[in-house]
């Protein structure tokens, strides 16, 4: 899979949590060998400004902050547009929901999911888009830009029960829209602060999210919001990933830590090969791998 990523978002950019030392390399660590990086590119301030005041982009450009929140913006919107085609993945940092158009709390500057779904809207690339917010904290950053469009609906799952909230998040799923973005923070995993969701679950979720959009004939893509423990960061992204390719199995479990890699990778490729002879044997329509 396609992941935008930059280098400039390994740079602790202040002293909160999203932006900590260490925290994009225990991601890139569990993901490298397993997805193709693309570089992003700063978004244009027009784009910003489809989502937020002058008043508020000239707060960030005074925190000194600019910079890498138009990085991480423009990280989305790519990911987005590729998103139409295939599933892609935004390594991006700072985070977005908790931005509103003229203020911004949690960690967060620009609303880089906004951002993104309101340029494929002015493009005239999509009539509808569903946005799955399956964050520990409720995006209200989103749902105060985008909440009362008429062509986006967004889901934040309430539920603190994982079989509750797995069952909710396939029963809102559409059927009907030409995109899917998921907000994704990790932060409501077992071992985050939430401590809700299993690294299984992220991947059943990128499955069901995959299904959804196939259903529908759309795309889908998935940007970073939080997640905090950087021992477990990188295999719930990692299991995100694999979901939205639909690699693996439902009750699978890749063995991500660095070294178990060998052993993991091995497992990984069987399962990819029985995937493909099967594939093969359906014909076209299959999906595209595109690992380094
Ligand atoms: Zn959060």
């Amino acid at each position: 899979m396609n992941v935008i990523w930059h280098e400039d978002f390994k740079e602790s950019y202040c002293s909160d949590p999203a932006a900590a030392f260490g925290r994009m390399e225990a991601v890139i660590d569990v993901i490298q060998d397993r997805v193709a990086f693309t570089p992003a590119i700063p978004a244009d301030e027009e784009d910003i400004r489809a989502c937020h005041t002058e008043n508020h982009i000239a707060s960030v450009k005074r925190q000194g902050l600019y910079d890498i929140a138009a990085l991480a913006a423009g990280g989305a919107i790519q990911a987005a547009f590729t998103g139409l085609s295939q599933p892609c993945f935004a390594l991006i940092r700072p985070p977005g929901h908790h931005a509103s158009s003229d203020r911004a709390w949690g960690f967060c500057f620009f609303n880089n999911m906004t951002i993104a779904i309101s340029k494929l809207k002015r493009e005239g690339r999509i009539r509808k888009a569903f946005i799955l917010d399956f964050d520990l904290h409720f995006g209200d950053g989103t749902v105060n830009i985008l909440g009362r469009s008429d062509y986006v609906t967004i889901y934040n799952p309430p539920e603190s029960d994982p079989n509750a909230y797995l069952r909710n998040v396939e029963a809102m799923l559409p059927d009907d829209a030409d995109i899917i973005g998921i907000s994704a923070g990790f932060d409501n995993h077992l071992e985050d602060w939430g401590g809700v969701l299993s690294t299984d679950d992220y991947r059943e979720m990128g499955r069901m999210v995959r299904a959804a959009s196939r259903k529908s004939g759309g795309g889908c893509f998935a940007i970073l919001e939080g997640g905090y423990n950087h021992r477990v960061l990188g295999q719930n992204v990692m299991a995100l990933i694999e979901g939205l390719e639909e690699n693996g199995r439902k009750g699978d479990r890749f063995i991500l830590y660095r070294g178990q890699l060998t052993a993991g990778r091995k497992f990984e490729r069987e399962i990819s090969e029985k995937l493909d002879r099967r594939m093969e044997l359906r014909g076209p329509g299959r999906p595209k791998r595109n690992k380094k």
